[in-house]
């Protein structure tokens, strides 16, 4: 653990600081190997603008690599990326804490309702120490759905003109999963957000579906348009959708 601790990050200290005004994000002959020499993303020409943009594609195709890379915990050997990312991670302290790292001006009743919209409200008003209820290492564990939803929580805090969500590999409780697409969709015009689709269940509602194979993306497009002209995606799609 100390040796991951004591790691200087790979990505150079004096970047100036980035304010995201539009949200379009601009990958240019991106190329990128964990390893050096196994390219795990292949010349990636990609733009994403505004709206709901759901990244599909089999498992290892690197769809999680393009967003590790989006958010800068690796920088790619080839290519540009022109756009920043913020990290949503919770941590241990009180649950009002964690919330309003998002936004520190927020007042008590904007609090309130960022957390009904993401439908955590009443679990927070549920404990004994409701909203000042430590979480974390030292505190409470919270289940992967209420920490999703406290996520959600704070990114409508936050207001931020980009999100990034990596959709649970396991399956999501059907509170979450309705709090995550009720958001999105009231969010579709406002705001360049991305999923990474693992599990599809937010295909239906994506303007743009960028489909990654072998760290290629192979097409783009509405998930009508896709499933007429890939047959691999049209596989996937329906093997996801006889397990659901
Ligand atoms: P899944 O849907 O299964 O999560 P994915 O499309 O998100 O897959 P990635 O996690 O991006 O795929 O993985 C792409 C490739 O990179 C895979 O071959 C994987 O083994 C490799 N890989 C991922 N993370 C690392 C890492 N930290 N170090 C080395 N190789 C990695």
């Amino acid at each position: 653990m100390y040796e991951i601790l004591d790691k200087k990050p790979k990505i150079k200290d004096g970047d100036k600081e980035f304010k995201i005004k539009d949200g379009l994000i601009e990958f240019k002959n991106v190329s990128f190997s964990y390893n050096g020499s196994d390219y795990v993303l292949k010349d990636i020409n990609l733009k994403i603008g505004r709206g709901i943009n759901a990244i599909v594609g089999p498992s290892g195709a690197g769809k999680s690599t393009l967003i590790n890379i989006l958010l800068r915990f690796y920088e790619p050997q080839k290519g540009e990326i022109f756009i920043d990312g913020e990290d949503i991670f919770l941590f241990s302290d009180t649950i009002l804490e964690n919330l309003k790292f998002a936004n520190p001006s927020a007042n008590i009743d904007e609090i309130r309702i960022a957390c009904e919209k993401a439908k955590i409200l009443d679990f927070i008003e549920g404990l004994p120490d409701k909203f000042n209820t430590k979480i974390g290492e030292r505190g409470l564990k919270i289940s992967g759905g209420e920490r999703q939803r406290l996520s959600i929580a704070r990114a409508i805090l936050k207001d931020a003109p980009i999100l990034i969500l990596d959709e649970a590999t396991s399956q999501l409780d059907s509170l979450t999963e309705n709090a995550i697409k009720e958001f999105l969709l009231e969010n579709e015009n406002k705001k360049t957000i991305i999923v990474i689709a693992h599990r599809l269940s937010t295909i239906n509602i994506a303007d743009k579906i960028i489909l990654i194979e072998d760290g290629k993306i192979i097409g783009e497009g509405t998930h009508k348009e896709l499933y007429e002209n890939y047959e691999i995606y049209k596989e996937l799609y329906n093997s996801q959708f006889i397990k659901v």
